[in-house]
C-alpha cells in the first residue's frame, strides 16, 4: 500500500478516487499503536480495492493521563505507474476520466451536510458521496486538507469533488 502526504504520488497515476479511510488506536494498545492506526487505515482502504492512500495525515490526541489516541486518515485511490504497468492488487473499475475535470457552471453550488462518525467531521459530496474529513483553522473556518477555495464570489468554502467534478459549498461547523 503507497501512502503519500500529498495529493499525489511521484510517479504513479491516479486512475480512481475511493472513500475516506482512517484508523483509530489507543498508546494503551502497546507501543507499536501507530503502526496499528495506520494498518486499520490500509485495511479498509484494501476493502476497496484501494491500493494507495492520499493526503496521508496523523493526529495524536491526549485522551487522558498518559494516554494518547492517535488518529490516521487520508482519501484511499487506486493507482497505476505512471509507463501504464499496473502496481498489482485489484483491478480498479471502469475509470472515467471526465468524471474528474471540473465542471463550470453558473449555478449556485450544492450544499454537502456535515456528518460525524467515530469522532470525525467530514462532508459527503451531494451528487457521489464521496467524503472529505473537514477541520477548523486558527481563524475558525471550516477547511479541507489539501483544498482551496475555488469560488470567491460565494460565501464559505467551496470545493470541487475529486471523484465526480462537482462543486459543492461546505458549511461552517457549529
Ligand atoms: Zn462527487
Amino acid at each position: 500500500m503507497l501512502i503519500s502526504a500529498g495529493e499525489s504520488i511521484e510517479g504513479y497515476r491516479i486512475l480512481e478516487y475511493k472513500e475516506l479511510v482512517f484508523g483509530t488506536a489507543k498508546s494503551t494498545e502497546g507501543e507499536s499503536y501507530r503502526q496499528i492506526a495506520i494498518k486499520k487505515a490500509q485495511q479498509m482502504a484494501e476493502f476497496m480495492d484501494a491500493n494507495a492512500i492520499i493526503n496521508f495525515s496523523i493526529e495524536i490526541y491526549p485522551i487522558k493521563d498518559n494516554v494518547q489516541e492517535i488518529t490516521v486518515y487520508g482519501n484511499a485511490v487506486y493507482v497505476e505507474h505512471k509507463d501504464g504497468r499496473p502496481v498489482g492488487g485489484s483491478k480498479p473499475n471502469r475509470v472515467n476520466l471526465e468524471a474528474y475535470m471540473p465542471k463550470q457552471n453558473n449555478e449556485k453550488s450544492l450544499i454537502a451536510k456535515v456528518q460525524s462518525s467515530n469522532g470525525f467531521r467530514f462532508v459527503a459530496c451531494p451528487k457521489c458521496g464521496t467524503k472529505y474529513k473537514t477541520d477548523v483553522d486558527a481563524n475558525g473556518e471550516v477547511r479541507i486538507r489539501g483544498f482551496e477555495d475555488v469560488d470567491d464570489d460565494e460565501p464559505g468554502l467551496q470545493i470541487f469533488c475529486l471523484r465526480c467534478g462537482t462543486k459543492f459549498t461546505v458549511p461552517d461547523e457549529k
